[in-house]
């Protein structure tokens, strides 16, 4: 038996294959043998452009079908796919392309050249281009193709994918996920969460996370589903189409901007079946709002790119809010102290997990990979959890002081090397603050070295916008004589939320 996730995706296919797999409202609409057809097309391509069974190509592409096509035809053949958030600049697209070595990489028709220069700096990688509406080479290229002939048979423990995630030191690391990890949690998110015939998602998270890519698309693709395919979110067109489908997930950020929306209500939901969130904390209080308004109870799950999903609120049986549920089946989760000795039930400790989901390791970081392990196999995730006496995990906070804007994650320190690094700078902390939109916002603390220096808020902002994705940007700076520091010099953090907690209130 392949142990090729493709494999696994496609005998999930309808038997009809006329049926529609992904639909753009107002523009393409793909069936499940167009789907395959394309699939097999962008596989050969691959094949013919020297990309063989472990070879890596990597993404930094606007949403759309084709860029899913890519991601399944890269899986298809047996090759590692890279996916990166088109919003990363130059400076973080080096880094990335020096660190996976691909030997394809697919970016905006727009990013060409910057892409062509930096893969000649980094040791080779053919350029190839894919815009969100069909244009580029990749797709001419395809062009009077046939399919690959056949599927790669692949054992379960090849990577199908290296997912960047950053550390708190703030230099990247890549997850690396087999076949056999995205299968087996895909497999139990789709019978867990109750898939059946005629069930439609709508899709508007975006497809370089593990939550818009593997986690959604894979239950649709399993069940033989029509996705259908927003752009992005926007609250109004998801609203528009909300009636059509059955199955929504998103990150706390889309289900507030829904509340937003005078429009949303009962009617807009009248066919849905399951609302679910994740990818950063979920507010009580959205989760009663959401329940007024719209009748449904938000089902709420926990997961991250080392592991994808690793609990979830139960279908059937209360939905907590607060809490993200008991581990998946075949998950086990513990909770204990930084030097790895057990708590007690119920006491606050950081989660660790075990299961068939749990990643292969960082990216060329076997060092690194071997500090996050315990001897027993169990892996530390960084998250703050008590485990309460019916198994269910609330997560409490996050060990390392990552920030999630909008369901994106923001490490301080490369924010802080950033700021650290402009003229007249002395120091600089950066932290998260509640925010009622983005769930959390980065924000910073600074000293300046020369009074005289010409910097305030708006520079310094401005500066860090001209070297950073927007999501990583400061949205408050506040200049101060010196920054809170312990006896033992560390800068702590926890005053800096709590001095600046109400900024964005009210
Ligand atoms: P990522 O690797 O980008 O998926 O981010 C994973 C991190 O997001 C986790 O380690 C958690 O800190 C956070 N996270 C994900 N889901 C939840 C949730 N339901 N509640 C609280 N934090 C979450």
């Amino acid at each position: 038996m392949s142990g090729n996730l493709y494999r696994a995706l496609s005998d999930g296919f309808p038997d009809d294959r006329t049926r529609i797999a992904i639909e753009v409202p107002g523009g393409a609409c793909f069936s499940f043998a167009a789907l395959d057809e394309a699939v097999g097309r962008i596989s050969q391509l691959l094949l013919d452009l020297g990309v063989r069974r472990g070879g890596r190509v990597m993404t930094q592409v606007e949403k759309s079908p084709e860029a899913v096509f890519l991601y399944l035809a890269t899986l298809r053949i047996g090759a590692i796919f890279v996916p990166l958030n088109p919003a990363y600049r130059e400076a973080e697209m080096g880094t990335f392309i020096a660190d996976a070595e691909p030997a394809v990489i697919v970016g905006q028709p727009r990013s060409e050249a910057m892409l062509g220069k930096l893969a000649r700096a980094h040791g080779g990688g053919i350029v190839l281009t894919l815009g969100q509406d069909a244009s580029g080479s990749l797709l001419d290229r395809i062009d009077g193709l046939a399919p690959a002939p056949r599927i790669a048979d692949l054992g379960a423990d090849e990577i199908a994918a290296i997912v960047y995630t950053s550390g708190t030191t703030g230099r990247s690391k890549g997850a690396m996920l087999s076949h056999g990890n995205l299968l087996s949690n895909a497999d139990t998110l789709h019978r867990i969460w109750g898939w059946r015939d005629g069930d439609v998602l709508l899709h508007a998270l975006p497809i370089y996370h593990v939550h818009g890519l593997f986690i959604a698309l894979h239950c649709a693709l399993l069940n033989g589903s029509r996705v259908i395919f927003l752009p992005r979110f926007e609250a109004r067109a998801v609203i528009a189409q909300l009636p059509r489908a059955s199955v929504f997930m998103g990150v706390p950020t889309f289900y507030t901007r829904l509340l937003g929306e005078p429009e949303f209500g009962m009617e807009a939901c009248a066919n849905m079946r399951l609302f679910i969130a994740g990818s950063a904390p979920l507010l009580p209080e959205t989760f009663a709002q959401f329940e007024a308004r719209s009748g449904h109870r938000i089902l709420e799950r926990y997961g991250m790119t080392e592991a994808g999903m690793i609990t979830s609120n139960p279908l059937q049986g209360e939905r907590r809010p607060g809490s993200v549920g008991p581990p998946l089946p075949g998950v086990s989760v513990r909770v204990a102290g930084e030097d790895g000795q057990a708590m007690a039930q119920g006491e606050v400790g950081v989660l660790e997990i075990k299961g068939p989901n749990v990643f292969r390791g960082y990216w060329r970081m076997e060092e690194k990979t071997a500090e996050e392990f315990r001897e027993d196999g169990y892996f530390i995730t960084g998250d703050l959890a008590r485990i309460d006496e019916d198994g269910a995990v609330a997560i409490v906070g996050r060990a390392k002081d990552m920030v999630v804007c909008g369901g994106l994650n923001v490490y301080p320190k490369e924010i802080e090397a950033v700021i650290d690094a402009l003229d007249g700078v002395g120091e600089s902390a950066v932290f998260g603050l509640p925010h009622p939109d983005f769930g959390e916002a980065v924000a910073a603390e600074v000293t300046l070295d020369n009074p005289h220096a010409d910097l305030d808020e708006a520079r310094i902002i401005e500066s860090v916008r001209a070297q950073l994705s927007g999501f990583k940007v400061p949205k408050r700076v506040f200049v101060v004589d010196a920054l809170p520091r312990n006896p033992m010099g560390k800068v702590q953090k926890k005053t800096l939320r709590e001095r600046y907690a109400e900024t964005f209130k009210g």
